[in-house]
């Protein structure tokens, strides 16, 4: 008897994993839209045909193609590369070759479902004759994101350390969104200056990004901190400061989580989300902390023969954290030379504050470990609320959701959850406005704390 789709597996370790990209066009999928454009420019500047793929155009294709079950943003993110493929298609007719592509889709080591986005794709890929051939790029939290591979081995280090700044400059952007856009003078003014923005930075990124000319995008980053500071009208007074921790995908790709900045904007907030460098900081961290573990278990124990291979990677991952650090502080200050945007907690930092009470633990993994510890550190800089933005059913956040609570009652700092999927919750809004009249509260009887200012 014949199955009706055969699955084969070895496409799974044959058709995911690094590849180089030379002479292929490599589609990213768009998660927060500043961040991925920039990451794009960046593989364009050093020789990669990169570009961003829309995004929820391929929604239907996304929900014929999963059962329900999945996580909201494999959903997303498969409808997005199959309306991709088929646009492709229809554009270049017999020209068309799949193995012409690379989809990049990242993943984590677990213990959450994020490491099997890539499979489950791979299987849907498969599934489509013309479509076998396109190669999944997966690049792992298992080795801090490694880009070993997808270029000449000399230039690995430069993209890198390129690649991340792009990451931390992609977060200033976003920042300033959310700082100038709840006091502009002139409705709509800070989503049409953001947009050039990141043309310009684009621009910057694939010019000197190659050689790591990081002065002159600076330079390009100051005077478009100084436009955007001009769309501020003085006169409107400071409102609540509300602070979004949650899942990286849905917390910062706008439509999926229906575009609850600008809905908490309409009901008074301004907001800081948490940073995706934030996450690559948080990478490197667990990586060296695990390979410090390993190297201390081993002199324990007296197993001498992997020490150097621990050694090695705490060097590695201990090399790759430190300049993140570095990086990430050194443009901040620059950038509050110019104005007043929050920087992130330190992963130590996070770290601390879960051990305390022994709320969680970093050697569980996952966002949890950041969205915990993210609120408390929100709570205490004085921010007048916290809102948990997740997909629904999603493991971490929804672990988060259950500390944090009774944690939020007991400092008496307002807390939301918003868990999303791809239907309309009729009382989302309503919640939203609640939560807000009670941050409206706290910011009287309070004030903003630090909230405002540099809360590292
Ligand atoms: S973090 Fe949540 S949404 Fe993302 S893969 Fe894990 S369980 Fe799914």
């Amino acid at each position: 008897m014949e199955t009706a789709k055969v699955i084969d597996f070895h496409s799974l370790s044959e058709k995911v994993g690094r590849f180089n990209l030379k002479d292929k066009t490599c589609l990213i999928p768009e998660m927060n839209r500043i961040g991925c454009h920039l990451l794009a420019a960046v593989f364009r500047g050093f020789g990669i045909h990169a570009r961003v793929m829309e995004t929820c155009k391929g929604q239907d294709l996304g929900r014929e193609y999963t059962s329900g079950k999945e996580c909201y943003p494999c959903q997303i993110t498969t409808g997005d590369i199959l309306y991709a493929m088929k646009e492709e298609r229809e554009r270049l007719g017999d020209a068309f070759h799949a193995e012409d592509y690379i989809y990049f889709m990242p993943e984590a080591d677990g213990p959450c479902r994020f490491g099997m986005y890539n499979k489950y794709q791979r299987i849907v890929l498969d599934s489509f004759p013309e479509l076998e051939k396109l190669k999944i790029g997966a690049l792992s939290t298992k080795d801090g994101y490694s880009l070993a591979g997808i270029i000449d081995d000399s230039r690995v280090r430069e993209l890198r350390k390129t690649a991340y700044f792009s990451l931390v400059v992609g977060d200033i952007l976003d920042r300033l969104l959310w700082r100038i856009r709840p006091y502009e003078k002139t409705p709509g003014a800070g989503d049409e200056f953001i947009e050039k923005a990141m043309r310009l930075m684009e621009s910057a990124f694939e010019r000197f990004g190659p050689g790591k000319d990081f002065e002159s995008i600076l330079k390009q980053l100051e005077a478009v901190i100084a436009e955007g500071k001009g769309i501020v009208d003085p006169v409107i007074p400071q409102k609540p400061l509300i602070g979004i921790v949650g899942e990286i995908y849905l917390r910062t790709h706008v439509q999926a989580n229906q575009d609850v900045i600008r809905v908490l904007e309409r009901y008074g907030a301004e907001v800081v989300n948490a940073s995706i460098a934030e996450w690559a900081n948080y990478t490197s961290y667990d990586r060296l902390r695990e390979a410090k573990a390993r190297f201390r278990l081993s002199l324990r124990q007296f197993h001498f023969g992997p020490l150097k291979r621990f050694l090695k990677d705490m060097i590695s991952y201990g090399g790759d954290f430190y300049y993140q650090g570095f990086r990430q502080k050194k443009t901040y200050q620059h950038v509050h030379s110019l104005i007043d945007l929050p920087e992130d907690h330190e992963i130590g930092h996070l770290e601390e504050i879960l051990k305390e009470k022994d709320l969680f633990s970093f050697e569980v993994g996952t966002e949890a470990c950041l969205s915990i510890s993210g609120i408390v550190a929100y709570a205490r800089d004085g921010y007048n609320g916290v809102v948990n933005v997740y997909p629904f059913t999603c493991m971490p956040s929804t672990i988060t959701s259950a500390i944090v609570r009774p944690i939020m009652n007991e400092l008496g700092v307002p807390y939301l959850d918003t868990p999303y999927d791809s239907s309309v919750q009729p009382g989302r809004e309503a919640a939203i406005r609640t939560f807000m009249y009670q941050a409206e509260q706290h910011f009287r009887r309070h004030g903003r704390g630090k909230g405002s200012a540099q809360s590292a």
